[in-house]
């Protein structure tokens, strides 16, 4: 075997964290970096979730790097403008010749005597000084666990891993879930399928979401108007953090939110008895808000059946629910989410005593300083860590927040001459204590769902419980005193 490569940081990932990282560490002259890429293109999950429909629920002007302005076409933006929008930052970077591209991470354990981390790929070993995650929390699907879906005879494929080679028209086509991604696909589906069965177990929330595309006059104003795009860009911030109040003091204060989709479904849908199965019944904001002005038309139509019976098995051609009812299909869509509580990565980083960090977390959940670092594993930075998530607003603020805490940390490190730091037990205890004591208040908590925001434990250690203002003052500099 090769010897390794030895560099200074060894970033995994290149979705819109990993490149951040990169960008940004360039910038401060940490030039010596690798970032290992599982696939073979820049991207994470905007690169893998190419499903008819794939679109941003979250404004095109807030979901983009606050330094890397860009002429949207529309509201809203299609997966593809997403990922073509990574792929220029990335080649205008000047990084690109550091990424490593059809590189799976398998491990990355840390050498106490070395102080560096050993990374193994199937293309060989890097050791770093640092290690920064930017492994996503949507990455790896979650199949249910339906008896017989392996003897399905069909075609039959994950949300995430659309098969494009499969011509879905005219198909009978059934899809498992109504979540963020299903609610996307269905309308796409319903316009060319013979019949769609749409298998619900619980109605979300969803408000319309009016995307449109700009017009030249605004796009030529966007681009040409001095401040315009910052000015846009913080009035709708502003206006996304409103829900924030709603979501983790006070549910009342959504009503109005709550009326919008109560009218979005009379809108979609004429029939009582199919309006009454697609309304939610639990607490605005519980679950994900989701946004669509075609959902419910597309649930309506005459070649769509929501079937709110459980699954009881899959057969050779057809799915059968409970109460007996068999619906023949040629396609099956499993629209069912992802791992995110039992984030897969963490089976492959071991820290200081041997444990890895879903030992370190097997027993009571996720859990790290700032949603960042964590005891015993020194000089690891998670980006998208244990409760940065976000369900109301752009994951980048919270990428850049966490990226600007690494970069001081660097400073810091470098500054005081030290060869690792890592958070202390009790600042993370004391960190995660007050954010589980606020996390006890909120909607998704007391709301009357269950959500893939809770662990095993009922423990929510995904989302952030305050503002994302608040939590990037609260990483706005390297706090040193909470490590060692
Ligand atoms: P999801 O929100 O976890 O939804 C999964 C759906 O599958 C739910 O309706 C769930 O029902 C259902 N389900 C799971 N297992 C099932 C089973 N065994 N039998 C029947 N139904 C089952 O997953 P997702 O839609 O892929 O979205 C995941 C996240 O990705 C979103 O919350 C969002 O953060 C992100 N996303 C964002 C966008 C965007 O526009 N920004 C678009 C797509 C996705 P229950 O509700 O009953 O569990």
């Amino acid at each position: 075997m090769s010897s390794p490569h030895a560099v200074d940081h060894v970033i995994i990932g290149s979705g819109f964290a990993g490149l951040c990282a990169a960008i940004k560490l360039q910038e401060d002259g940490e030039t010596d970096f690798v970032v290992l890429e599982k696939a073979g293109e820049v991207g994470g999950t905007w690169r893998d979730n190419t499903y008819p429909g794939a679109a941003c629920d979250v404004p095109s002007q807030l979901y983009s790097y606050s330094f890397a302005e860009h002429d949207w076409p529309s509201s809203y933006s299609p997966q593809p403008d997403i990922q073509a929008y990574t792929q220029r930052v990335a080649a205008e970077s000047g990084t690109l010749d550091r990424f490593v591209f059809d590189t799976p991470v398998t491990d990355a354990v840390w050498d106490e005597s070395a102080q560096r981390w050993s990374v193994h790929t199937p293309a060989g070993v890097w050791t770093a000084r640092f290690l920064v995650v930017a492994a996503g929390a949507l990455e790896e699907p979650k199949v249910p666990d339906l008896e017989g879906l392996d003897t399905f005879q069909g075609q039959v494929f994950h949300s995430a891993r659309w098969d494009h080679d499969v011509d879905l028209a005219g198909k009978r086509i059934a899809v498992v879930g109504t979540g963020a991604s299903a609610i996307q696909i269905i309308p796409e589906l319903q316009k060319v399928a013979a019949r769609l069965d749409v298998y619900q177990r619980t109605a979300p929330w969803v408000i319309p979401r009016n995307d449109r595309a700009y017009s030249g006059l605004e796009r030529l104003a966007l681009r040409r108007v001095p401040g315009l795009r910052r000015l846009y860009r913080t009035a709708l911030y502003w206006s996304h953090e409103a829900y924030v109040p709603a979501f983790t003091l006070q549910p009342k204060i959504a009503a109005p939110a709550r009326a919008l989709a109560l009218k979005n479904i009379e809108k979609g849908i004429s029939d009582p008895a199919l309006r009454d199965k697609v309304t939610p019944r639990f607490a605005f904001g519980c679950k994900r808000v989701l946004r669509s002005n075609t959902y419910y038309p597309a649930l309506a139509a005459d070649n769509t059946e929501v079937v709110t019976e459980r699954i009881a098995k899959v057969t050779g051609d057809a799915v059968v629910t409970e109460d007996g009812t068999e619906r023949e299909i040629d396609v099956l869509v499993v629209a069912t989410g992802f791992h995110t509580t039992d984030l897969p990565i963490a089976e492959h980083i071991t820290g200081r005593s041997g444990r890895t960090l879903a030992d370190t977390w097997r027993r009571t959940g996720m859990a790290a300083y700032k949603g960042t670092t964590v005891p015993g594993f020194p000089n690891l930075f998670m980006l998208v860590g244990p409760n940065t998530g976000q369900g109301h607003t752009s994951m980048i603020f919270i990428i850049e927040s966490q990226v600007a805490y690494l970069r001081d940390a660097l400073r810091t490190v470098r500054r005081r001459g030290l060869d690792a730091v890592e958070p202390t037990q009790e600042a993370t205890d004391r960190w995660n204590r007050s954010l589980q004591r606020r996390m006890r208040h909120t909607v998704w908590t007391t709301g009357g769902c269950d959500s893939w925001y809770l662990d095993d434990h009922g423990r929510n250690t995904v989302l952030w419980p305050r503002t994302t203002a608040d939590f990037r003052r609260r990483l706005a500099s390297f706090d040193q005193e909470a490590y060692v």
